[in-house]
């Protein structure tokens, strides 16, 4: 198929493209480079540069390229700044989103894979996750999520928009070539902070709260491999044959890891030590979010090939051996 991969030159993003190309599609990236890295797509990726809400552009794209399917990975993604920048994200996650997919069906593109996030359920009545929990964000961005997951099912039923949803838990590692890899800036995630902090190259890590009710008392997220999310979304594509179809996945290992037994499990890869601070709660973080991803097991036949913290984080590691300054290297 031809795919329009938006935000095609972020992290999932680009992960995503090669697995595209290695099942055989064909991808056409379009991003608008404020956070992408044109060299994490490859030269003969027809590249566009140029934004997801302009519809002159997208709708240009669509008919040059003969798109079929487009999947969305462009947003911004910060919990702390969405809280104290709401309107950047309601106009980029959320605005932007609808202009994207009303030129989508200008222009007759009726297949959509969706980028969401497990921000979208806040803080979870039960553990693991399963797809059918209550979804009460409690920030701004797991909020814009959420408002574009409704409006797709919307469209389904008015216009036979077939889409599928992946909720992702925690996005983590790198290409296992070491080629492409996590390149945020700033950088707020866990495994690239606490590399980091164990080359030197930042100050200690801070470990946001250490009073939670989790056995060590800091926060247990699930860490899944970014080449994994991107095999469940070229799973789903038979599926988005039917019109009006729609899918939600919760995408994780399902296995929780707590913020010091990644720094443990780092130090083991690694071979440094990583310097701690413990430092207060950051705000909007839930004690515990991980994944029951038996739905996309059983319809997708997905299963996470990096089952466990240290592999993922090896990953890492050899990206930021060969990259420390990332992309700029
Ligand atoms: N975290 C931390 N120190 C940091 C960055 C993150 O203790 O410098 C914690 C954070 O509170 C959360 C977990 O690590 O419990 C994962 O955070 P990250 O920002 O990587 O991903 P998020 O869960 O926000 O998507």
């Amino acid at each position: 198929m031809n795919v329009l991969v938006v935000g095609g030159a972020g992290y999932i993003g680009s992960h995503c493209i090669r697995q595209l190309v290695a099942a055989g599609h064909r991808p056409v990236v379009l991003d608008n480079l404020v956070y992408g890295h044109r060299a994490a797509v490859a030269a003969d990726i027809p590249f566009y540069e140029g934004n997801l809400g302009d519809p002159a552009t997208v709708g240009r794209i669509l008919q040059h390229e003969k798109i079929e399917l487009v999947m969305h990975f462009a947003a911004f993604c910060y919990v702390g700044e969405s809280v104290t920048a709401p309107m950047k994200y309601y106009e980029n996650n959320l605005v932007a989103t609808l202009r994207l997919l009303a030129t989508m069906q200008l222009h007759g593109v009726s297949k959509f894979v969706f980028s969401s996030t497990c921000a979208t359920f806040g803080v979870p009545d039960r553990l693991p996750m399963t797809e059918d929990l209550p979804q009460r964000p409690i920030n701004p961005y797991g909020q814009t999520k959420l408002d574009v997951e409704n409006v797709l099912k919307a469209l389904a039923t008015a216009h036979g928009l077939s889409f599928a949803v992946f909720r992702y838990f925690n996005a983590a590692g790198a290409a296992e070539d070491g080629t492409i890899g996590e390149d945020h800036d700033p950088e707020t995630h866990l495994i690239p902070l606490a590399i980091d902090a164990a080359l030197g190259r930042r100050p200690p890590l801070q470990i946001f709260g250490t009073d939670y009710p989790t056995p060590d008392g800091t926060c247990q997220r699930d860490y899944v491999h970014v080449d994994d999310l991107s095999r469940a979304h070229i799973a789903i594509f038979d599926r988005l044959a039917t019109p009006g179809a729609q899918f939600f996945y919760n995408l994780g290992t399902g296995r929780p890891f707590s913020v010091r037994e990644i720094i443990g499990a780092v130090e083991r890869i690694t071979g440094h030590k990583v310097p701690v601070i413990e430092a207060p709660r950051r705000a909007g973080d839930p004690p515990a979010l991980y994944a029951d991803s038996a739905k996309a097991r059983r319809d997708l036949g997905w299963s996470p090939k990096f089952g466990d913290a240290e592999s993922i984080i090896a990953t890492a590691w050899k990206w930021h051996q060969t990259h420390p300054r990332g992309f700029a290297s």
